[in-house]
């Protein structure tokens, strides 16, 4: 099922929680939802499905020119490579930091993810804030990140939607590449993929 771009976010009550709960309730009482089913579920988004998976892809790229080459022409095949795919990751872009552009990335209409590679967003990137200033001043607001530009460096925001989700692929850190990929994989952050934040910073 494609995902609904224009969906009336504004129009949510405003504690999400309390109406995925009351829905839940619902959906188990006539029998249309297996709870078992939905735990596990959530299960998989919390512990198989995140940022982890991410972190590998950027470790590969890192890693292997090869990879990195068509990662950056095909990012959803060559993530697929890797066992990465499925909903919310079904067109995948890759955009790669360097010493001359910073990529950051946002949903301005609602919360579009990847989903295969990071998981679940986190809270601030479904929030009304981000979504506005990212586009607006995105300085401002890698600044207040932590997020230190070099003097050379643009900065491109790419607005995700219900087409195209991006993932960045941030700059290797300076003496990381005696490495090997598993080691690579645990200096790349959720918001380093993101874009607000720097490889190996957090
Ligand atoms: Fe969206």
């Amino acid at each position: 099922m494609p995902h609904d771009h224009h969906e009336p976010h504004s129009l949510l009550p405003s504690d999400p929680e309390l109406r995925a709960r009351a829905l839940e309730t619902i959906l188990v009482q006539k029998g249309l939802v297996d709870p078992a089913a939905l735990s596990a579920l959530i299960d998989t988004y919390q512990n198989d499905i995140g940022p982890q998976n991410g972190a590998r892809v950027v470790a590969r790229a890192w890693a292997n020119p090869a990879f990195k080459a068509r990662l950056l022409s095909d990012a959803t095949a060559a993530i697929a490579e890797l066992g990465f795919a499925g909903r919310q990751g079904e067109h995948m872009v890759v955009v790669e930091n360097t010493a001359a552009v910073h990529n950051m990335v946002v949903c301005t209409l609602c919360s579009c993810y990847p989903w295969p590679v990071l998981g679940i967003p986190p809270a601030w990137y479904k929030s009304d804030e981000y979504r506005s200033r990212a586009v607006k001043e995105p300085r401002a607001v890698l600044a207040e990140f932590g997020v230190a530009l070099l003097g050379s460096q643009k900065v491109r925001v790419w607005d995700s939607s219900a087409e195209v989700r991006y993932l960045v692929l941030p700059m290797q850190p300076e003496g990381s590449h005696e490495l090997d990929e598993g080691a690579l994989a645990n200096l790349v952050s959720r918001n380093a993929m993101i874009g607000t934040a720097l490889a190996g910073a957090e």
